[in-house]
This record gives C-alpha cells, sequence and structure tokens, in this order.
C-alpha cells in the first residue's frame, strides 16, 4: 500500500477501536427529574440541559412569576408535556412532600433530584444575626436534606434507584471571607451528599455534587444583597467582581449556568454510572485551590 493510504487505514482502525470501548452517551429519555430552584439561573439551564436529552422535568421553586416565565421560555423550544412548575419552598416538609407527589401523578415518579434551590446571604460574624445564620442553615442545609429524603423514599418505591445531584459550592470547600453562614451551610451540603452516597449504594441511589465557583451571569443571587456584601468585601462593582473571578482561574474564563448544567448531566446520567460520593468543581481552574 502506499504509505498515505496505510496511514489512512491504520488511523481509521484506531478510531474505530476507540469508538468500541467508548462509552455511548445514554439519553435521559423517560427519566423525570425534579429540579428545585428550577426557576434560577443555574436551574433553568440544568432543567433544559435534561430536556434537550428527552427528561421530562419538574421546576421547583419559591418565585411564581419566574416559574412562569422558564415554563413559557422551556415550552417554547420543548414539548408542554414534559414541563410541570410547582411552588415548593424547600424549607417546608409539607410543600416538598406536595412537590414529589405531583411528579409522581404527573410523570409516574423521580429519577432525578437537583437539590439546587438557594440563596446567599452573608456578612462579617458580627454582624450575622441568628436569623441570618437559620436562614442559611435552613434553606440551604435542611432544605436539602428535606428534598433528599423524599427523593430517597421514591426512588426506593421505584425500585430502580436514582441520582441525586446537589449544587453546593466552592466555598463548601474553600473559606470565604465574610460569608461564614453561607460557607458552614454549604459544606454541610457536600458532607450530606456523602453520607447519603453511602446509604444510596446499596439501593442504587448515586448521591454526586456539583461546586460552582462564582456564576455571576443569569444568576439571582448577584444582584441583590450577596452582590452588595461582595461588592463591599472586595472593593469592586459587579463587572470588577466578575473579572477578579475570570483572572483567578487558570483558564480566565467565567463560569456560566450552562457549564454547571453541563456537570449536572453527567451527573445525572448513566455516564457517571460508576460515581457516588463524588464532586466536580466547576471552577475554570481556580487558583486558590493550587496554591493552599
Ligand atoms: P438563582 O438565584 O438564580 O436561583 C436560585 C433559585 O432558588 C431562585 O429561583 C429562587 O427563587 C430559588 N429559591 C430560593 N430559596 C428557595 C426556597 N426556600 N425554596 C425553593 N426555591 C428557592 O441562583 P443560582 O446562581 O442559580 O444558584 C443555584 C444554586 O447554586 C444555589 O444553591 C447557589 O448557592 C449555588 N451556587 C451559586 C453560585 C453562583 O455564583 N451563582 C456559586 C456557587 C454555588
Amino acid at each position: 500500500l502506499p504509505e498515505q493510504e496505510a496511514f489512512d487505514i491504520e488511523y481509521w482502525l484506531l478510531e474505530e477501536a476507540k469508538l468500541q470501548r467508548m462509552p455511548k452517551p445514554k439519553s435521559l429519555a423517560g427519566r423525570v427529574a425534579l429540579v428545585t430552584g428550577g426557576a434560577g439561573g443555574i436551574g433553568s439551564a440544568t432543567a433544559e440541559r435534561y430536556l434537550r436529552d428527552g427528561a421530562c422535568v419538574v421546576l421547583a421553586d419559591i418565585d411564581d412569576a419566574a416559574l412562569a416565565d422558564t415554563a413559557e421560555n422551556l415550552t417554547s423550544r420543548y414539548s408542554a408535556d414534559v414541563v410541570r412548575t410547582v411552588n415548593m419552598n424547600v424549607t417546608d416538609e409539607t410543600a416538598v412532600i406536595a412537590a414529589f407527589d405531583k411528579a409522581a401523578a404527573e410523570f409516574g415518579g423521580v429519577d432525578i433530584l437537583v437539590s439546587n434551590a438557594g440563596i446567599a446571604s452573608s456578612a462579617p460574624i458580627e454582624d450575622t444575626s441568628l436569623d441570618l445564620w437559620n436562614k442559611n442553615m435552613d434553606i440551604l442545609s435542611t432544605g436539602y436534606f428535606l428534598v433528599s429524603r423524599e427523593a430517597f423514599k421514591v426512588m426506593n418505591v421505584q425500585d430502580m434507584g436514582g441520582a441525586l445531584v446537589f449544587v453546593a459550592s466552592k466555598n463548601g470547600l474553600a473559606a470565604s471571607p465574610n460569608a461564614s453562614a453561607y460557607c458552614t451551610a454549604k459544606a454541610s451540603e457536600i458532607h450530606l451528599a456523602r453520607c447519603l452516597a453511602l446509604e444510596g449504594a446499596p439501593k442504587g441511589i448515586r448521591v454526586n455534587v456539583v461546586n460552582p465557583d462564582a456564576v455571576l451571569k443569569g444568576s439571582k443571587i448577584w444582584s441583590g444583597d450577596w452582590l452588595k456584601e461582595r461588592a463591599s468585601t472586595y472593593g469592586k462593582d459587579k463587572e470588577g467582581l466578575e473579572e477578579h473571578y475570570r483572572q483567578r482561574s487558570l483558564l480566565k474564563r467565567s463560569v456560566l449556568p450552562e457549564d454547571i448544567a453541563e456537570a449536572a448531566y453527567f451527573l445525572a446520567s448513566d455516564l457517571s454510572a460508576k460515581s457516588t460520593g463524588n464532586i466536580i468543581n466547576v471552577d475554570a481552574g481556580n487558583v486558590q485551590s493550587f496554591t493552599r
């Protein structure tokens, strides 16, 4: 054979061999995902990623107006048959149970829980009122517990396992100034995920964590108290903060809701069938993780 032709054949054989060995991406068709904070930046991007792969989604959130907007946006591109909304406060046990009941009534159960609903609200320790501390704990720590418990119950009944994806935070691993309540609550989410991974494994329930670094674009968190707090801590406006986070990343890129959604897709799908109790940091390579 002429040299080039031999090379081409060899290359083609190699590519074929790679294809045979590589796990094929599995579709989420027929799976039902309940996404808390589904009307927010990361929640809605994750719901959209799942819809793109054939899942049915239930968007659960306290913000009715944002739920309606998100549903309208999604159903302009995906069938209304596969999108539902429910008003649910993650701290309200009755509302959480009712949301899972709605998912069961509408779609027959829940295969994927994305526990993502959250706030970001913090202050220097001297200014952290008990109310502020409890608010962080209630929504981020207790809220993640309540939705996880209902997911376990429904996944057990289905007897086919499932996947829990926690959207926690890099702040659950690394301390951040003037944010003790938020950081502590986020750390508890990560530890809860590890405990549930242990409990879930014999039942075929996987529990994993996505840790976003700062996601300023599309996030409502970055328009309220948190923005003011971070702006005063770092002495920068929103654009300045975005640049600060970009510059401290190895890749010099901003993290977007869609980046978190891709990790949440991996952890919900069979692509991650052998992963549980693990964390994916989506932080464009936060320099601080390499230098401490
Ligand atoms: P977002 O504000 O855009 O979305 C959060 C959603 O949660 C909102 O729609 C809000 O209405 C909902 N929510 C708040 N309290 C609730 C409650 N008690 N019950 C039900 N729903 C409630 O924010 P986001 O950036 O999409 O954040 C999503 C998650 O990602 C949060 O847990 C947040 O802590 C985490 N996170 C965000 C960032 C970031 O920089 N944006 C970084 C790390 C982690």
